[in-house]
């Protein structure tokens, strides 16, 4: 399937994607994933990225689009793939719909997943990661068996710069400034289905499948 997940920072959209990616074996393209192995590598667009994401803004329009259409010049990855976080901002969507006619592409559904502000700022500041094989965790909702430890690796954890409270609160007035806005625009292409993004994965989950059965073409 050919997908786009939106919604405000920690709605859950990496981890439902991830899921996804799995059962319909199609290609999670997470652009703040590539963006952060940018970052850990130490490459030209890395450094450039590096200072927009610590402080919780958007990178530039022009990076984020070179790294997508990237990955969609791969005919794997072009055979099925799930947005997540890209695109953020209305020229990306309009560049997405660009580079995907240019391919004979075309998107099955955007979902946009719901969660309030109260549960995001609890998800985000309780979240940690492993810088070594980056497998994520919530201090809360999804300890590591080893505490403060990666259960895969045994890696100290860390939060992310970006999950820190400054930076949470720029991220989510950015969300509704740049990216709310697609909602309206899939919703005029009518491409667009709403999901609760409350509750536990696996639920959500069960409900994800349900909206995806009904728009998986054949
Ligand atoms: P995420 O992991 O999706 O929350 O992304 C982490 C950070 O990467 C964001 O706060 C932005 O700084 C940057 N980023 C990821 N995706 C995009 C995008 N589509 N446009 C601009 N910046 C992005």
């Amino acid at each position: 399937m050919q997908l786009v997940f939106l919604g405000a920072p920690g709605v859950g959209k990496g981890t439902q994607a991830d899921k996804v990616a799995a059962q319909y074996g199609s290609h999670k393209i997470s652009t703040g994933d590539l963006l952060r192995e940018a970052v850990r590598n130490q490459t030209t667009l890395g450094l450039q990225a590096k200072g927009y994401m610590d402080q919780g803004k958007l990178v530039p329009d022009s990076v984020v689009i070179g790294l997508v259409r990237a990955k969609l010049a791969d005919p794997d990855y072009a055979k099925g793939f799930i947005l997540d976080g890209f695109p953020r901002t209305v020229p990306q969507a309009e560049e997405l719909g660009t580079v995907l006619n240019e391919r004979g592409l075309r998107l099955d559904r955007v979902i946009n997943f719901k969660v309030s502000r109260e549960d995001i700022v609890k998800r985000l500041s309780g979240r940690r990661s492993c810088p070594k094989c980056q497998a994520t965790y919530h201090v809360d909702f999804a300890p590591s068996k080893k505490g403060s430890l990666c259960d895969r690796c045994g890696e100290a954890l860390i939060q992310r710069s970006d999950d820190q409270r400054e930076a949470v609160e720029t991220r989510l007035r950015i969300y509704e400034e740049q990216t709310a806005p697609l909602i309206s625009f899939y919703e005029k292409k009518n491409m667009l289905s709403h999901l609760d993004g409350a509750g536990a994965v696996e639920a959500v989950y069960q409900n994800l499948t349900k909206v995806l059965a009904a728009y998986k073409t054949a």
